[in-house]
């Protein structure tokens, strides 16, 4: 095993939808740029099986463990594409992967209203330029889109209609939702010409057929095109220091697929750009305070964590077939109405749902308070998050969800509703490096010149009550068209 340093001008630690929004814009302002990713790469092929499946279950679905929460079974131990860390009151998921969460994620890309956004972000940021500027672009990047007419139409999006029936009778509103899904590949899905994945609800671990517009294969793989970025897959970045002179040095574990360490090495580089998502970013700052690397960190870091998820299930609709027509078609935007607070359903399949009983599964949002932290266990050499379960800001939440299904089941007589609970395993779990208060406008970590934050970290603790990665990317593009023309200024020659 050597010990060496390699250079770069610009090191981006994590490659979901922050890193290659920052990948992206670094190649195009002409900064070499190296990308450093724990997971490995997973390419779709014709044979349709790079990714595990609810129906094939295995060590990819899981990073280095023979636990998942989304499983009884025991893995073998795998670089798959799911970590899950236990905390206090919340199990919480985290992606690995080249691509990050976009490889696997419901793909709904959804921006909350003005109100929402006010609520969220404070005087943080300021949501008309959001609106305009940044939410746009940040679709653009993404490539998202609701499910078009003819395929809302066919019989594997039954459950979808079923219930969009069942929201008219209610009176409650509703919209098809964008999403990060490539339609003609769904397309052919349901010609049978490639994989069933999105049509089958076979997308918790990744898309197979390919229709999932994951950033790998977008934004990161035109960033690599250029010859100025180069992504690093299977290496885990271990801590994060000052180099002493003026730049940050990034210690690095390269692994194989079963987590060997195959070689340790440093990266050094004038501007460090961290990109790790809420857990891997609060992880490194948080070591590194711990460690005496970053001492003067601000107190602010580890707070304002939020987890909006509220996971809820109905049986009684006749005419249904939930474990089809994925990965979700439609948002329930019961934002104005709710006595509670304002909820976001969205519908997504349900493999395992019993067969004639006519179910119907949502992942509702609702505006999280941001009442989490992250604390350093040193013993540990790790984070533990705490989440307070039974604080009435929180409880809330359920209550708020309850309400808008008790409307539906009203409307809708032999529906009711299985149950309707906050999350204790979260993906949408945002926050920990809260910008503006950890760090500027532009991401600079204060006291800390050359390091920056552009992940779903630098949320305040909410999206607004809707699930995040919209959001998360529009703040990447922001925060990144800020910084880029200072790291290019120092960078290129
Ligand atoms: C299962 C799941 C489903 C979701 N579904 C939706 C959805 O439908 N809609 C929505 O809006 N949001 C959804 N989310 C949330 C959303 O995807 C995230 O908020 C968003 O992806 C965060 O983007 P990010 O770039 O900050 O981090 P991520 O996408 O998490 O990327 C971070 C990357 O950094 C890497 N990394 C971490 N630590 C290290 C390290 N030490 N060294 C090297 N690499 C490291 C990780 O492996 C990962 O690839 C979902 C999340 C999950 C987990």
């Amino acid at each position: 095993m050597e010990d060496q340093q390699h250079r770069t001008d610009a090191l981006v630690i994590g490659s979901g939808y922050a890193g290659a929004i920052a990948a992206s814009r670094l190649a195009a302002a002409g900064v070499r740029t190296v990308v450093l990713e724990r997971g490995r790469r997973w390419t779709v092929t014709p044979r349709g099986d790079t990714f595990a499946t609810q129906r094939d279950l295995d060590g990819r679905a899981a990073w280095l463990s023979e636990r998942s929460p989304l499983t009884d079974r025991t893995l073998d131990v795998y670089t798959g594409v799911l970590e899950s860390l236990d905390g206090e009151g919340l199990t919480m998921i985290a992606a690995a992967g080249v691509g990050g969460a976009s490889l696997l994620s419901n793909a709904t890309m959804v921006e909350p209203s003005p109100e929402l956004f006010r609520q969220a972000f404070g005087d943080a940021l300021d949501q008309t330029e959001m609106t305009t500027r940044w939410y746009p672009e940040a679709r653009e990047l993404i490539g998202c889109s609701p499910v078009p007419d003819d395929i809302w139409a066919s019989e594997f999006y039954r459950s979808s209609r079923s219930f969009a029936g069942q929201l008219d009778r209610a009176g409650i509103p509703y919209r098809r939702v964008d999403l990060a899904v490539d339609w003609d590949v769904v397309r052919e899905e349901m010609a049978g010409r490639r994989v069933a994945a999105e049509v089958a609800g076979l997308n918790l671990f990744g898309v197979n057929s390919g229709a999932q517009r994951s950033v790998d294969r977008t934004l990161l793989a035109g960033a690599e095109a250029t010859g100025r970025v180069e992504v690093r897959p299977l290496t885990v970045v271990t801590a994060i220091r000052p180099d002493g002179t003026g730049g940050y040095a990034a210690a690095c574990e390269r692994i194989d697929e079963r987590g060997t360490v195959l070689e340790r090495y440093e990266v050094l580089t004038r501007t460090l750009v961290l990109a790790a998502g809420t857990l891997g970013t609060t992880r490194l700052l948080m070591r590194a305070r711990a460690a005496g690397a970053l001492p003067a960190l601000p107190d602010a870091l580890g707070t304002k964590v939020g987890n909006s998820e509220v996971i809820t299930a109905r049986t009684g609709m006749p005419e249904n077939n939930p474990t089809q027509g994925g990965p979700s078609a439609i948002l329930v935007q019961d934002w104005w109405d709710n006595p509670h607070a304002p909820v976001s359903l969205l519908n997504f399949p349900w493999v395992d749902a019993p067969a004639g009983e006519g179910w119907i599964t949502t992942i509702g949002a609702c505006p999280s308070p941001a009442v989490g932290t992250f604390r350093f266990d040193a013993a540990r050499d790790d984070v533990v998050l705490g989440w307070p379960v039974d604080d009435p800001r929180v409880t809330v939440m359920a209550k708020a969800v309850q309400d808008t299904l008790d409307r539906l089941d009203a409307a809708n007589p032999g529906s009711s509703t299985a149950f309707a609970r906050v999350g204790t395993t979260g993906g949408n779990v945002v926050g920990g490096v809260p910008l503006g208060l950890v760090t500027g406008e532009d991401g600079g970590v204060h006291g800390c010149p050359g390091l920056y934050v552009v992940d779903s970290s630098l949320l305040h603790g909410s999206s607004g009550g809707v699930p995040p990665a919209l959001t998360v990317a529009a703040v990447a593009a922001r925060t990144v068209a800020a910084m880029v023309p200072r790291i290019a200024a120092v960078s290129v020659r």
